[in-house]
C-alpha cells in the first residue's frame, strides 16, 4: 500500500492524524481517493441526506473593517440595507411554506437590532416549528445567552484562520482571542456550533490550514462551512488574488474524515467560482445547502464579494434547481431539522 493510501485507510477508520499527515493529504497530487473516502465516511455517518437552510441576509450593515469582505463599514460605495423584523418574519414563513426546516439568520455586526428585539425574532420563528441558526458575529456570553434562551438552536461564527497573527492583521480593531473565546461560549451555552474558514487568504500557507483542520477538532465544532477568498471591490485585498476551488474540496474532504458527524455546506462563495459547485461539494463530503430566502431586491446587494447573487433566480427555481443536483446524485432531501446526529460521543 502506498503512504497516502494509508493515510487516507487511518483517517477514516479513527479520524485523527498528525499535521504532518494532513499537509501530505493537502499537497499531494492524488485527490480522487480522498474525495471517494470523504463521500464513503459521509454516506456511512450522516446518511445520504441533504439539509437545505433557508437563509435570510437581514441586514448588510456592519460596524466591522474585515480587509476581506465587501459588507465592511469602510467600503462607501455600497448601498446598504435593513429588513424590518416584520420582514424577517415574512421571509422565514415564505421558506417555511417550501418546506425548510431551518432558518439561518444572517447579517453584518449591525448594532441597530438590540438583543430583546432579536430575541422576539427568533421566538416568533421558532413557532414556525423550524430550527433556527444565527449568524451575527462577536456578542457578549451574556447577549449568546439570552438568545438561546429565546429558542435559537445553532449559531455560526467563522474563525477564517485559525493563525492567531493571520487573523489579527486581517481584522482590524477585532482580536483572535476574543473570537474563540466566542466560540467556546456558544458551545458551553449548549448552541450547535458552527464555524470555518476563508481559503486562499493572502499570507495563509498550507501549514495553516492544517492548523485549522485541528482547531475544527478540538473545538468539536457541530457545522464547518469553508469557501475560496473571492478579492472584493472596495476592500484591501482587492486586487489579491483569489483562493482555488481545488484546495476548497480537499479541505471539505479531509474536514468530513477529520469531523465525520460534522454538518457541512457547500457554501455560496464555492458556487460563485464553480459552475457545479452544488454537485462537486456535496460528493466531497458536503451534507447542506443554504438557498438564500431573503427578499429579492436585497439579494445582490449582500455583496460581501463579486457575483455573489447573481445566480439567484426566483425562489421556486432556485429549490428546484437544488433538488435536481440532489436526486441526480442519488441523495435525497432533509426531511427533520437536521440536527448533528453524535454517533462517537
Ligand atoms: S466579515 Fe462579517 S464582520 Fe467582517 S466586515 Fe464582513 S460582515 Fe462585517
Amino acid at each position: 500500500m502506498q503512504e497516502l493510501d494509508v493515510l487516507i485507510e487511518v483517517l477514516k477508520s479513527k479520524h485523527d492524524i498528525d499535521k504532518e499527515s494532513i499537509v501530505k493529504l493537502l499537497t499531494c497530487k492524488e485527490s480522487k481517493s480522498i474525495y471517494a473516502a470523504a463521500d464513503e465516511v459521509r454516506s456511512c455517518v450522516v446518511g445520504k441526506e441533504v439539509h437545505l437552510r433557508g437563509l435570510i441576509e437581514f441586514s448588510s450593515y456592519c460596524c466591522r473593517t474585515c480587509f476581506y469582505c465587501g459588507l465592511r463599514s469602510a467600503n462607501s460605495t455600497l448601498k446598504r440595507y435593513r429588513l424590518e423584523p416584520k420582514e424577517i418574519l415574512e421571509c422565514a414563513s415564505r421558506a417555511v411554506a417550501y418546506g425548510l426546516k431551518t432558518i439561518v439568520l444572517q447579517s453584518g455586526e449591525d448594532k441597530s437590532y438590540s438583543i430583546n428585539v432579536l430575541c422576539k425574532i427568533v421566538q416568533a420563528i421558532k413557532g414556525m416549528d423550524v430550527a433556527v441558526t444565527l449568524s451575527i458575529g462577536e456578542l457578549k456570553r451574556s447577549e449568546y445567552a439570552e438568545l438561546k434562551k429565546a429558542g435559537a438552536d445553532r449559531y455560526l461564527l467563522r474563525i477564517e484562520t485559525s493563525n492567531e497573527n493571520l487573523y489579527n492583521g486581517l481584522h482590524p480593531g477585532m482580536s483572535y482571542k476574543n473570537r474563540v473565546r466566542c466560540l467556546y461560549d456558544l458551545k458551553e451555552l449548549g448552541y450547535e456550533t458552527g464555524t470555518g474558514c476563508l481559503i486562499g487568504i493572502p499570507g495563509q500557507t498550507i501549514d495553516m490550514l492544517a492548523e485549522d483542520l485541528l482547531f475544527f477538532k478540538k473545538l468539536d465544532a457541530d457545522m464547518i462551512g469553508m469557501g475560496p477568498f473571492i478579492p472584493c471591490d472596495g476592500t484591501p485585498l482587492e486586487k489579491s488574488e483569489g483562493g482555488k476551488v481545488d484546495l476548497v474540496y480537499r479541505m471539505m474532504s479531509l474536514t468530513r474524515l477529520f469531523l465525520p458527524e460534522v454538518n457541512m455546506p457547500v457554501t455560496t462563495a464555492l458556487g460563485v467560482k464553480d459552475y457545479n459547485g452544488y454537485k462537486n461539494g456535496l460528493m466531497c463530503g458536503a451534507n447542506v445547502i443554504m438557498p438564500n430566502m431573503g427578499m429579492s431586491e436585497y439579494k445582490k446587494m449582500y455583496a460581501i464579494y463579486p457575483g455573489k447573487g447573481e445566480s439567484i433566480n426566483n425562489m421556486e427555481n432556485q429549490i428546484e434547481n437544488i433538488k435536481k443536483v440532489v436526486f441526480e446524485l442519488g441523495r435525497s432531501i432533509g426531511v427533520d431539522y437536521g440536527s448533528r446526529r453524535k454517533t462517537t460521543k
